[in-house]
């Protein structure tokens, strides 16, 4: 009897520990970030199988969705999705064909426009160039080429039909900085279902999504608190779910003491600076990437609102002044750490 207990206890931590399952790991610089991928399987092949066919996964699409990289197909669509010409941009001669897979992202993209008042808008692309977050020495632009770059940022003028894409205006363009990371997560963990693994973590520089459990029990992920660096506001415990955060201090330079960072309203043209970090949870990373983004933009209170008016989305906001906000469906499952 005594060794059938003992039998039955071993049995019980067996199933408690995940079957068996070990951790098996990678990083990666990808996207221009630090992209990790977190697999908890029986065989040490498969799960390193796996991994690096996710992480393939993941550079297929950040080879076509680059705005950077000269040879993508966003790269193409910049260069060429603007014809000269009587015909207006709806004539079918005018677009440019756009392969399945980017003009659902692009579709995408416009839905996360209209749920955020136009606040994520990837039309952003000639901004983006003058605001270039690279490099050293970086300055505020002029307040004239701002005003220039801002009348080509219109979702509105980007105009998607039947498979096919046309600008409005010459020098429009577009940038997928605010959704791609997202994308590529989702694609990620396409592959690794198909490799037949159900618990793992992908983090795209927080950009995750958890599939399936953690040694049986919901993941517990972290998110980072937007002022002190290395250390986290809090944790959330979710499972299939993705959680996604934009924050100010991703990319940014100080200029007469003002912080200019790389999330830009789109209505302006400068950064936003209604919120310090927005975390998003929902079912899908493409759609909280572009939340995220978009919601920083519209502000803590307006954001709220839009987050609770979405059915499967949640999310927690932190103000520029640093208060913390989270939404009804999250309180149960978040434990805060530090606030302030
Ligand atoms: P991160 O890259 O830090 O995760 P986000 O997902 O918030 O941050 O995306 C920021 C990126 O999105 C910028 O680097 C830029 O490429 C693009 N972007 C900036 N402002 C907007 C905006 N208002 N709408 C859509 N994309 C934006
Ligand atoms: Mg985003």
């Amino acid at each position: 009897m005594k060794k059938f207990r003992a039998l039955i206890l071993v049995f019980l931590i067996f199933l408690m520990s995940g079957c068996g399952k070990r951790e098996y790991s990678k990083v990666e610089f990808l996207m221009d970030t630090v992209v990790e991928i977190r697999v908890h399987h029986k065989s040490k092949a498969e799960a390193e199988k796996a991994i690096n066919n996710s992480m393939e996964e993941m550079k297929r699409v950040e080879q076509k969705m680059s705005c950077f990289l000269p040879g993508s197909e966003v790269s193409r669509i910049n260069k060429e999705a603007f014809l000269e010409g009587k015909k207006t941009p709806l004539s079918a001669e005018r677009r440019l064909p756009v392969s399945d897979e980017l003009f659902s992202l692009l579709e995408k993209a416009v839905l996360l426009s209209e749920f955020t008042k136009g606040r994520f808008d990837i039309t952003i692309f000639p901004l983006w160039k003058i605001w270039k977050f690279e490099g050293e020495n970086l300055e505020v632009p002029e307040k004239v080429e701002i005003e220039r770059a801002l009348k080509l940022v219109n979702y509105h003028k980007m105009i998607l039909k039947s498979d096919k894409i046309s600008f409005a205006e010459k020098g429009m363009g577009i940038d997928l900085g605010g959704i791609a990371k997202g994308y590529a997560v989702d694609a990620a963990v396409r592959v690794l279902k198909k490799e037949n693994i159900n618990s793992a973590m992908v983090n795209a520089g927080g950009d995750i999504y958890v599939l399936g459990r953690k040694q049986g029990k919901p993941w517990r992920i972290g998110i980072r608190h937007p002022r002190r660096e290395g250390e986290i506001l809090g944790t959330i415990e979710v499972e299939d779910r993705a959680i996604v955060t934009s924050g100010d201090y991703e990319r940014f330079f100080f200029s007469e003491g003002k912080r200019y960072h790389h999330i830009i309203n789109p209505k302006t043209g400068y950064p936003a600076d209604e919120c310090q970090s927005v975390t998003i949870v929902a079912k899908e990373t493409t759609f909280a990437d572009g939340l995220a983004t978009g919601i920083f933009v519209l502000g803590p209170s307006e954001g709220m609102a839009l987050i609770e008016s979405l059915e499967g989305v949640e999310g927690v906001i932190v103000s520029k002044e640093g208060d913390v906000s989270t939404s009804s469906g999250l309180v149960s499952k978040i434990e805060y750490v530090n606030q302030k």
